[in-house]
């Protein structure tokens, strides 16, 4: 999912990120580069020029330019644009109505309507323990009834039985009734698809529609079908009130163009995204979330809040002043490491921390584990001040007093200095590279 935009933008951030300072022309040749990324990834024309003309108006400004963190900022302007080009907040699946609440699913034939309707049918039950019940309304395709009914039983949700030869707004009503008496908090209509959006189509929506009060009207759209997508939507929304769109073949779809411009051209939210052929194969659609993959930087607006939080101020500026003199002794590191256990552990700040995806996933697979930092933490607590402000104190001796003390091996104290040699050796180095606003760029 939105691999290759993913790519195009960190190549265009790596160059602002690492810099202490932005001029107007740096922001605005970023923000071609944006354009260009946005329009490769298939996104509808007037949605790009509305996101580039809001993002660069923003970027450019004073603020931006003259903070201490201007590739950082650049980024983060992108990342509430795209937020909000995907449409700000989740928008959960409305049925809080006097059951049975009625989803109406619609769409074009092959879009992946029948796969979907069981697929919401199945988190719902499962994961809300809501009472579903679906029926399938397409009486044009032969094996669409009983299709639905196999895929009910895999998800182990309830279909209607199947009547031959009944009309569609015929059955929708059979449905609620029978929700009605056996106490189903949700039904699910799965409507006929059509190879186009014709009138027939769009007459005999309107029908079930009037006769079964949807709570929730979903378009199922295939991503694949990019703008076509996008399009089709439109259509259908200007026929029939939908309440939002579900975008399927996600996993297939590497450019992302129809899930970047739905919400802008039709106004409607995706819901849901498909991600897979298997039941399971169904995502909630979280514009923040997505914004974030898509910028490869993991979550770096909860990193900002929670460094924010985390962090006391004067503590950051004496730890800057000493980063700037390349010294960062024993002590550093163990506030260092206070401080990383305030923001969440090790794992939760890998997966923030942009270009850090590998790192987390190792460190999930318990590679590292927060213990560690207990246990670094008690080894520099057994040392005396003056070894840790000079560790090149720590010869053999010392270093058994202090596995002893803090109840590690003295392997593991090596382990320990020689991090703290590479940590300091990073910092002359970055040093050298621009200095600590450098250091803050990347940090955010
Ligand atoms: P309908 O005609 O709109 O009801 O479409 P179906 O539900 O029968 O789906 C058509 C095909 O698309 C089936 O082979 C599904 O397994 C497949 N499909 C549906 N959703 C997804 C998805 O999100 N990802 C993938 N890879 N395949 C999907």
């Amino acid at each position: 999912m939105f691999d290759s935009l993913s790519d195009r933008l960190s190549g265009v951030f790596a160059g602002l990120r690492g810099r202490g300072a932005l001029s107007e022309n740096d922001v605005r040749g970023a923000m071609r580069e944006v354009r260009i990324a946005l329009l490769e990834a298939d996104v509808a024309l007037p949605v790009v020029r509305e996101f580039i003309d809001k993002a660069t108006e923003k970027a450019v400004g004073q603020d931006v330019l003259r903070s201490v963190t201007p590739g950082q900022q650049v980024v983060k302007i992108v990342h509430d644009a795209l937020v909000e080009m995907l449409g700000s907040d989740a928008s959960d699946l409305e049925l809080n109505v006097t059951p049975p609440a009625v989803v109406m699913m619609v769409g074009l034939q092959g879009s992946g309507k029948t796969t979907t309707t069981a697929k919401i049918a199945k988190r719902l039950s499962a994961r809300e323990g809501k009472k579903v019940l679906m029926a399938s309304l397409d009486v044009n395709r032969p094996a669409a009834q009983e299709q639905l009914a196999v895929l009910g039983e895999q998800a182990g949700v309830a279909t209607l039985p199947i009547v031959q030869g009944q009309q569609p707004v015929d059955i929708a009503r059979r449905a609620l009734q029978s929700a009605k008496l056996q106490g189903f908090d949700v039904v699910m209509l799965d409507t006929a698809g059509r190879l186009h959006v014709d009138q027939a189509l769009m007459d005999e929506m309107r029908a079930v529609s009037a006769a079964s009060n949807p709570a929730e009207t979903l378009l199922v759209v295939d991503s694949l079908t990019g703008q076509d997508a996008v399009n089709v939507a439109k259509n259908f929304s200007d026929q029939v009130p939908l309440t939002g769109v579900v975008l399927t073949r996600m996993d297939g779809d590497a450019r992302g163009g129809a899930a970047l411009s739905m919400r802008a051209v039709t106004g409607k939210p995706i819901k849901f995204v498909g991600t897979g052929e298997k039941l399971d194969g169904l995502e909630a659609f979280h514009p923040e979330r997505v914004a974030g993959r898509i910028l490869g930087m993991g979550d770096v607006v909860s990193l900002v809040e929670r460094a924010a939080e985390a962090v006391n101020q004067e503590d950051a500026e004496a730890m800057a002043a000493k980063f700037a003199k390349g010294q960062f002794d024993l002590n550093d590191l163990r506030n260092q490491l206070k401080q990383m256990q305030n923001m969440g552990g090790l794992g939760a700040l890998a997966g923030m921390i942009p270009g850090m995806k590998q790192a987390q996933a190792a460190m999930a697979s318990g590679a590292v584990e927060d213990r560690l930092l207990v246990r670094m933490d008690a080894m520099i607590g057994s040392m005396t001040p003056k070894e840790r402000s000079k560790p090149e104190l720590l010869q053999a001796k010392r270093k058994i007093r202090i596995a002893k003390g803090s109840g590690v091996t003295v392997q593991d104290v090596n382990k320990l200095l020689k991090m703290h040699q590479d940590m300091s050796g990073a910092m002359k180095k970055l040093r050298k590279m621009g200095g600590i606003k450098a250091m803050m760029a990347m940090m955010g």
